[in-house]
């Protein structure tokens, strides 16, 4: 694609009605790349209705799974075919390196794929009968789509979030509009193209770039909207629930968390420092999975902090595209404030830096930040307790698993957490302690399309990825027949 000023909306590429556009910013040197169209609430509207006559009227939630599913194979083949573009744009819009933005991009691809493959199946097994206690009744339950979904996407794996919620959607025969982040809007404008070029029917997914109040508000507030998808800050997803909450829609919500990593003595030390770099500092940090409190027990302490410092003095930060670099710019100015103002707040509470947190020499453009290690953080500080969203970790240490477990769970957020011992028994305990959604054993953040993905507490509501993102995007139907040959005989005997 050459411009990203256009909306895609029922199949077709509209200028935004009141002919609004915002920059897609470079984070490394603050260039623009692009302009992308800003929607109204007048596109938002439009982009619904036409969400809603092709789910109404069209073809799609009537087409076999089979041949939903070969629509869906040919986005991923789309996907693969522009893999090299894709993930220079996404290492130009959001500053990841580019090693992480190919897995990215290969991820999305992958994410249409399985869900292709769950559509085809679906046609093997469409109904599932139900065993009732009462005589002379049958029941099934059917499975049917939810209907028109409004996705609203964060910027921190733009077109990869966008897959979590497009694929199992219009897999399961919904139709959709996605609002990507307005921080990076660039690769979902390509996804559009690659749904257009796959044929699909008008109005099955339509993408609108634009800002959280202008264009995110009346999409979640459509009164012909069925279901809400969201990912994003817990501020955001709570009003949004709130909106959903109006017209009692369907809601599942991805938020943020601020996941333990719990490191036992009997670890080998390598492995452990490898692991709880990359918890914290890949896709800089910028993870809501990322294991940004970290505890590790009192005897390995010591070696395991300073071989953690001297790794980290060695990670190279840079351009996302320039090779070896593995710490890229954080996302955007707002961010770069976001996560500097929490190191300055980490400071002020008391907790020690060990090491980073400032702006690296040679860098005088872009939102470079070094990776921060934070010692002995009080538990009651905003360091320990809130999601920063940027490559700083708060560490603390602990004597005993129950101390641990006890400080792990003391938080209002359950996305994930890890722990790591050579005791694989201690580890399975550790995991079924900690109330999260997502545990991590001997390692930190592997993510994979076939497992269920979600959090507890204030980390969200429903669960997305494999066979559970899915059922997101139905409605289950009970259909009970009487089929005895007596008269019911109640009313009349
Ligand atoms: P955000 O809440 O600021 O924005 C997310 C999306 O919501 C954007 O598209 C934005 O335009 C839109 N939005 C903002 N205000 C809105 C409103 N009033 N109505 C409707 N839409 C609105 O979050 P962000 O800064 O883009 O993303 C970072 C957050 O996302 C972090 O908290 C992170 O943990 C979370 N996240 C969670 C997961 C997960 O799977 N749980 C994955 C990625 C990111």
């Amino acid at each position: 694609m050459d411009s990203y000023d256009k909306l895609y909306i029922n199949g077709e590429w509209v200028k935004p009605s009141k002919g609004d556009s915002f920059p897609a910013i470079d984070p490394s040197d603050e260039s623009v790349v692009a302009r992308v169209g800003a929607a109204s609430a007048e596109d938002i509207d439009a982009a619904v209705k036409a969400a809603r006559e092709a789910f109404d009227h069209g073809p799609w939630p009537r087409l076999r799974g089979r041949e939903r599913g070969g629509y869906l194979r040919r986005i991923a083949e789309g996907i693969r075919a522009r893999l090299d573009h894709l993930a220079a744009l996404e290492v130009r819009d959001n500053g990841k390196p580019l090693p992480e933005a190919v897995w990215d991009i290969e991820d999305t691809a992958g994410c249409f794929d399985f869900y292709a493959e769950l559509a085809e199946r679906s046609d093997a097994v469409p109904e599932r009968s139900v065993e009732l206690s009462m005589e002379g009744f049958v029941s099934k339950a059917v499975k049917e789509p939810v209907g028109v979904v409004a996705a609203i996407t964060p910027w921190n794996f733009p077109m990869l979030m966008a897959s979590w919620k497009v694929a199992p959607a219009i897999a399961a025969g919904c139709t959709i509009v996605l609002k990507p982040s307005e921080v990076t809007s660039l690769t979902a404008l390509e996804l559009a193209d690659i749904c257009h070029e796959a044929g699909l029917p008008p109005g099955v997914v339509n993408i609108v770039t634009g800002m959280g109040k202008e264009a995110g508000a009346p999409l979640a507030e459509h009164p012909l909207v069925n279901k809400v998808a969201f990912t994003g800050s817990v501020p955001t997803g709570s009003r949004l629930m709130q909106v959903a909450a109006q017209d009692i829609k369907n809601i599942s919500l991805e938020l943020g968390g601020k996941s333990p990593l719990i490191i036992f003595d009997d670890c080998d030390l390598e492995a452990a420092v490898e692991w709880l770099m990359f918890g914290i500092f890949w896709n800089k940090g910028e993870v809501c999975s990322a294991t940004s409190r970290v505890l590790i027990q009192e005897n390995l302490y010591p070696r395991l902090l300073e071989r953690l410092v001297e790794e980290s003095r060695k990670l190279r930060i840079g351009n996302g595209m320039e090779e070896g670099v593995l710490l890229g710019p954080l996302v955007n100015a707002a961010q770069y404030e976001k996560v500097t103002g929490a190191i300055e707040a980490g400071k002020r509470a008391g907790a020690t830096l060990a090491y980073g947190g400032s702006r690296p020499a040679g860098f005088d453009r872009g939102y470079f930040l070094e990776p921060a290690i934070f010692v002995d953080v009080p538990v009651e500080s905003e360091l320990w307790r809130e999601e920063i969203f940027g490559p700083v970790v708060a560490i603390r240490r602990f004597v005993t698993e129950e101390e641990a477990v006890s400080l792990a769970n003391d938080s209002e957020y359950g996305l994930a957490g890890a722990v790591m011992s050579k005791d694989l028994e201690r580890c399975e305990r550790v995991a079924r302690n900690l109330e999260a959604g997502i545990i991590w054993i001997n390692c930190s953040q592997p993510t994979f399309v076939e497992a269920p993905w979600g959090g507890y507490k204030k980390s969200g509501i429903g669960r997305e990825l494999g066979e559970w993102g899915y059922e997101n995007y139905f409605e289950t139907k009970q259909i009970t027949s009487y089929v005895s040959d007596k008269p019911w005989g109640w009313f009349i005997k």
